[in-house]
């Protein structure tokens, strides 16, 4: 039997261009997008402007299914992570932030695995399995927006993999997001986190999206950043920070810089200062990120008096600089704990509760 088509793989125009394939006028993919990106009903039957013979073409060439949810986890501060099993039992997770007010924030993944072999990293201990197709990038937002019935305003695609890696179907899938007529998430809140892939960094500056790009920066001087990123000993930091300064111009969007604070590894004085020295003139925002613990890695994360002098440090040379709320962190849900693997389930401390679903 010939595969069905997977609607959520379609960015408008192909949308448009698959309902003329299919002998439909283009016009209805619009109200395609509305009613599984607006509307988010879950059958073809429930879309009632559309023909009932156009409904029958559409049950028996195309798909629109949800992601199969293997688990969910809820944090004591309501952050929810969930556990999603692929058709070709492939895992992956994403995680839903809840804020105060009618802010909420999704992370999503872009691979299965992923190949950068960040030291820190609880994704890197397993290998790139492949890319997530733009459904199933597209399908874990859908999939949450369903199920916690809130509309999310934020997207961060900083889960399981390295986005730029991913380039094309992330960017579809973005474009998805961001159509009036699909999600509707505006192109400003939707963040691109890269660990620095230079050549796409110029590409996606190319495409002029107010997208916003963070670069996991970790280490102010190559030396040290060669030893936590491989990636740095392709794409040095000279070449990163070039990279960096050619988007902020090119988009008029400040850059976000994520630094990861290890204990004695990257929390110095001297980091901070190099730090400072590296962004001097650059449009940016540095978020510092206490490192979450990962079983089998021995780094800790950096005291809370060390993340304040380095803040000191950059607010006195006048970098912005904020430190990143740490959200999830009891059920394995915060920034670098994601690894897409059941066993998680069992080692959850006793605060938090998870049900299967
Ligand atoms: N590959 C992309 C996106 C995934 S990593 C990237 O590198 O940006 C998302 C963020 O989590 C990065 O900023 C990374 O530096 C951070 N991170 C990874 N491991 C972490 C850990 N153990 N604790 C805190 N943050 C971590």
């Amino acid at each position: 039997m010939k595969e069905k088509i997977n609607l959520l793989d379609k960015d408008f125009s192909q949308m448009r261009n698959l309902m003329k394939q299919l002998g439909l006028p283009a016009f209805r993919a619009q109200q395609l997008f509305n009613w599984i990106y607006s509307s988010k009903i879950s059958s073809f039957a429930s879309m009632d402007n559309l023909p009932q013979s156009m409904i029958a073409l559409l049950e028996e060439k195309t798909c629109f299914d949800p992601l199969k949810i293997i688990s969910a986890q809820r944090s004591k501060d309501g952050t929810r992570k969930f556990l999603f099993e692929l058709e070709d039992k492939k895992l992956i997770e994403s995680v839903y932030l809840p804020y105060k007010g009618v802010r909420t924030s999704v992370c999503l993944s872009t691979q299965a695995g992923c190949a950068m072999g960040c030291s820190f990293c609880a994704t890197a201990k397993q290998p790139l399995k492949r890319n997530l197709s733009c459904a199933e990038i597209v399908n874990q937002l859908l999939t949450i927006e369903k199920k916690v019935s809130r509309r999310i305003s934020n997207i961060v695609l900083m889960g399981m993999g390295e986005p730029l890696a991913n380039y094309s179907n992330v960017l579809k899938a973005v474009s998805i997001m961001n159509h009036k007529d699909g999600l509707d998430v505006a192109m400003r809140r939707i963040t691109v986190s890269t660990c620095g892939l230079v050549k796409k960094i110029y590409k996606l500056a190319e495409e002029k999206l107010q997208l916003t790009l963070a670069v996991s920066l970790n280490a102010a001087t190559d030396d040290l950043r060669d030893t936590l990123m491989p990636v740095n000993k392709k794409y040095p930091l000279n070449e990163l920070m070039k990279a960096c300064r050619h988007y902020a111009a090119s988009t008029g969007r400040r850059v976000s810089f994520e630094y990861v604070m290890i204990k004695g590894v990257n929390d110095s004085r001297d980091q901070a200062i190099a730090l400072a020295s590296i962004l001097k003139g650059t449009l940016s925002h540095v978020n510092l990120i206490r490192l979450n613990p990962v079983p089998s890695i021995k780094m800790q994360p950096a005291a809370t008096g060390a993340i304040d002098m380095f803040k000191a440090i950059l607010e006195m040379r006048t970098i912005p600089v904020s430190i990143r709320q740490e959200r999830g962190k009891d059920i394995d849900a915060a920034c670098g704990q994601l690894s897409g693997r059941k066993t998680l389930n069992l080692k959850r401390p006793p605060d938090s509760h998870s049900h299967k679903i």
